[in-house]
């Protein structure tokens, strides 16, 4: 907590907030050169509902690279455009006047399309008026789902490292964070796991393919957690945002095919991922109806609905291109494979990468530097960026580890691994 606080306070814009925060109520105060008086902001006696947190790593790291001129393999976006028939549909709905309010669920054309998605794909039948919310990017989804499920003093397990949106998400519920931690290869463990089971959970918040890790989740392990879940209320988050990244020819296990966890879960997916376009921030929720409807009840008033000319020209390209999903498994793999080998002999340790577009690497062989610092020395030094992975960590443990976004240009991978392999020379 100490460490986070430590970390946000050099930055200017949280110093701003704070000054702001201090400033708020009334008080009077005479101008000595027009002998007028005024209204001068004194401290509000403000109590944050996360005092502990500061700025993402994502967004410090992002600025870090661009004030330094460094190739940002930090945050999870990729440089290259989303498909120009996307992007033209884009234009010809904003033209053609659908800038009006969606539908709170959705437009019904789209649900339609993600439901035929999750058919072929996954085997999983949603129904599209019912059981299929868009929201306003995965995020978004992952905390309503929270949100509408956590009475405070409920118990949510969460498998860390963990995405950094989740526990924040948790304890604005007023819910209590309980970290299930992975093993060494990222792996669950389950006997731990069900030492943590308690009759106040309520959730569980599982993320396959893995971020940061890069770990995927096999049917096997969907069956293990099914057994523990098997007679509970537990309800269960999946948060599938890189489902069409799982690479080797293993294909993703989705909650929506599994028949025990289907009943119980909210699974969560993204278009920001597949079309290269997350800043577009257009995601979805499927879930059985009595979920669905109760995520409804609070996404109306958290969102209320999604921007609407995004939601056609998405449906538009669904429909036109159903071939999309096994072409990008395939991209992604050739640039996993290429990023890879092109730091094959920097001296880093290459974890390994089954899924998502990071790839991790670990140090502690090499130096003992925390790695906030050596992300930031590479970063400000070195000109390549990466993402300490501490900040995954409830307690920011740090186990000497980077973590890479290969969702990149050949040329910007190849010039980033050179400038690494250069930098760890100096700097470890
Ligand atoms: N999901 C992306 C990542 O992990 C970006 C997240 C963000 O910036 N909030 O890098």
């Amino acid at each position: 907590m100490l460490q986070s606080y430590k970390l946000c306070a050099g930055t200017a814009s949280l110093r701003v907030v704070r000054q702001h925060l201090h400033c708020q109520t009334q008080c009077i105060h005479s101008n000595p050169t027009n002998g007028r008086t005024h209204r001068m902001l004194q401290p509000l006696h403000l109590q944050s509902r996360l005092p502990d947190v500061g700025v993402t790593i994502f967004t410090r790291m992002s600025l870090l690279a661009q004030q330094h001129g460094a190739i940002n393999l930090s945050q999870g976006f990729p440089d290259y455009p989303g498909p120009a028939a996307l992007m033209e549909a884009m234009v010809d709905h904003l033209r053609a006047g659908d800038n009006q309010y969606a539908p709170m669920a959705g437009l019904p054309r789209l649900r339609e399309a993600i439901a035929a998605k999750q058919a072929m794909l996954y085997g999983a039948h949603y129904d599209p008026d019912l059981e299929i919310t868009v929201t306003a990017g995965a995020t978004q989804g992952v905390y309503t789902a929270i949100t509408c499920m956590t009475r405070p003093g409920d118990e949510v397990i969460v498998f860390e490292p963990s995405f950094d949106s989740y526990v924040p998400g948790i304890r604005l519920a007023g819910g209590i964070p309980v970290p299930a931690r992975l093993d060494a290869d990222y792996r669950p463990d389950w006997t731990a796991l069900a030492t943590l089971i308690t009759p106040r959970t309520r959730l569980i918040l599982i993320n396959s393919p893995h971020n940061p890790s890069g770990r995927c989740w096999q049917t096997s392990d969907l069956d293990r957690l099914a057994g523990l879940l098997r007679g509970t209320n537990i309800a269960l988050i999946s948060d599938e945002v890189y489902e069409h990244m799982a690479f080797d020819n293993r294909p993703h296990a989705s909650v929506a095919a599994h028949a025990g966890l289907r009943d119980r879960a909210f699974v969560i997916s993204s278009f920001g991922k597949t079309y290269h376009v997350t800043g577009w921030k257009v995601a979805y929720c499927c879930a059985p109806r009595a979920l669905s409807e109760e995520f409804r009840r609070s996404h109306q008033f958290i969102t209320f609905c999604v921007h609407t000319p995004s939601q056609h020209a998405l449906t538009d390209f669904m429909q036109a291109r159903p071939d999309w999903y096994a072409e990008l498994t395939a991209f992604y793999q050739a640039k996993r494979d290429l990023f890879r080998s092109a730091i094959a002999d920097s001296g880093l340790h290459l974890q390994p990468c089954e899924g998502t577009y990071f790839q991790q690497v670990d140090y502690g062989h090499l130096s003992d530097l925390p790695d906030h610092d050596l992300a930031r020395r590479l970063t400000v030094e070195g000109g390549v960026a990466a993402i300490p992975v501490s900040a995954f960590y409830l307690q920011g443990e740090d186990r000497r580890v980077l973590r890479f976004c290969f969702a990149k240009r050949t040329e910007t991978l190849e010039e980033g691994a050179h400038r690494l392999r250069l930098a760890i020379k100096t700097i470890v």
